[in-house]
């Protein structure tokens, strides 16, 4: 006995070492604070891009101890300063947000508390608070209250969470597989066929539509299209809208698609990721008529939140459809069977344990109110005329006036192929990385995209980015 609680004392004093002392909390705080306030001080002057590799010795997990202090500089040089920065104002390539610091305060707390948010049971407070979360996005988006919801990782999940749940209330399976067909964009986020995969729907037929100018789902044809495949003895029995696609930002006439989901008794699936958000602005409110007729809809906190990485969200109307895959008992969790009077978060998501995320987002809105997230969305939305317009003027063709904050620009060049020309034009821009963006294909032309979203870009950013694409723009004269 003993030598048990002899071992017992041994043990405890090395796994002591995992509990800092409050002196050696404070230590650790400060030198975080110190590192945290450093990088945001000098964040302007980061590039938005570094095209180097990470040295893998300098990141490689060994069993010995370190200081926080060389910890911090290997991850300094290693993490922070290479590759994108998506906290910076200057990130205008894909879908930026920027990540607010009142966010990493709830993080920081939501780790340190380790409240269970995956049911009411275990933490009552942090279940309401997230499913109030939910509840504020049913009421933007009138959703009815009855809907059910859940903060995820991302839009990813949120997309993978609500094709499930329509693919059981239309009970897709076995021989239905085949004959099923599922309507959308060919501009609609990639991350909807790889769910369709991981969910069995791999065979469904998927019929990519036809757009508009605008990039937009042309509406007339797809009644027609639905009507020929109901002729040839199919089952369509999903349509997808967005709203804000990735590549040009464009808003699915979100009206007409729901009358026709409803005349053809289809799953109306909207994904919201990047412009959900947009609906809080006076002047984009009504490019969201008609996103109240969508079945399931999939928003980005992390996007037009400006939160950081790690938080989507879904609502679904139909309770049922979501709980025959994700709602679950099982003896071991027979103590938080009691009826609940909150939805459970694990009943309407993949995950059981879960990342308190809740407190993230509910701690920004709280503190900053709503407010400077909405002007901050005007703010984009008028950054994204001006960035067209000195664009225009530095000689650049544009892409159809954008929905949203979401663009493409090209180099009419004469004296070489366009697409050439304008490939080359974006090595440079990646090669100089002070400002970062990105490249797509519309209709098989070459074209660059900015994408205007995160909550530090402002009206000088774009100045500098114009300075930066001119400077890139005589480097491919030059190289021509
Ligand atoms: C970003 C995005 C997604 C994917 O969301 P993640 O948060 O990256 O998983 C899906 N759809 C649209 C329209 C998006 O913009």
């Amino acid at each position: 006995m003993d030598s048990l609680v002899e071992k017992i004392e041994a043990l405890q004093k090395i796994s002591q070492e995992l509990e800092p002392s409050f002196k050696e909390r404070e230590s650790l705080n400060e030198q975080i604070r110190e590192f945290a306030n450093h990088f945001l001080d000098n964040l302007e002057a980061y590039p938005a891009y570094v095209e180097k590799d990470a040295v893998v010795e300098k990141l490689t997990f060994n069993s010995g101890k370190k200081t926080l202090k060389e910890l911090l500089t290997n991850f300094n040089s290693e993490v922070v300063l290479k590759g994108i920065k998506p906290a910076s104002g200057k990130h205008l390539g894909y879908v930026p947000g920027g990540g607010i610091y009142t966010a990493a305060l709830g993080d920081f707390l939501a780790s340190v508390t380790n409240e269970y948010a995956g049911m009411y049971y275990a933490s009552p407070g942090a279940v309401t608070m997230e499913n109030e979360l939910l509840n504020w996005m049913k009421k933007i988006f009138n959703f009815p209250k009855e809907a059910v919801g859940n903060l995820t990782s991302g839009g990813s999940i949120a997309n993978l969470i609500a094709l499930t749940a329509a693919r059981d209330k239309y009970q897709i399976k076995n021989d239905k597989i085949q004959k099923s067909v599922i309507y959308l964009s060919p501009q609609a986020h990639h991350c909807i066929h790889k769910a369709l995969r991981i969910i069995g729907l791999e065979d469904v037929k998927v019929r990519l539509l036809e757009l508009d100018e605008f990039s937009k789902i042309n509406t007339e044809k797809l009644a027609e299209i639905i009507q020929e495949d109901l002729k040839n003895g199919l089952n369509p029995f999903m349509v997808i809208a967005s709203a804000g696609t990735t590549d040009t930002g464009a808003i699915d006439p979100l009206s007409a698609i729901g009358e026709i989901a409803k005349n053809f008794n289809l799953w109306y699936h909207i994904d919201a990721a990047y412009g959900g958000f947009f609906i809080l602005t006076e002047s984009k409110k009504k490019l969201f008529k008609g996103i109240e007729f969508a079945d399931s809809l999939v928003i980005d906190p992390h996007k037009g939140l400006f939160l950081p990485y790690g938080i989507g969200a879904v609502l679904i109307k139909d309770k049922k459809a979501v709980f025959h895959s994700h709602h679950y008992t099982a003896d071991y969790m027979q103590d938080a069977n009691t009826v609940a009077a909150q939805i459970n978060p694990a009943d309407v998501s993949p995950e059981l344990t879960k990342h308190y995320r809740g407190l993230r987002m509910w701690l920004p809105l709280q503190i900053h109110g709503l407010e400077p997230f909405i002007a901050s969305l005007n703010e984009k939305l008028l950054l994204t005329i001006y960035f067209r317009n000195k664009l225009k003027i530095a000689g650049f063709e544009l892409g159809p006036k954008p929905d949203l904050t979401i663009s493409y620009f090209w180099y009419p060049s004469k004296k070489i192929d366009e697409n050439i020309f304008n490939e080359k034009l974006v090595e440079f821009i990646h090669a100089n990385g002070d400002v970062f963006l990105s490249s797509t294909k519309i209709g098989g032309k070459f074209v660059i995209r900015m994408a205007i979203l995160s909550v530090r870009t402002k009206k000088e950013t774009i100045d500098t980015a114009i300075e930066m694409i001119l400077k890139c723009l005589m480097q491919t004269k030059e190289y021509f």
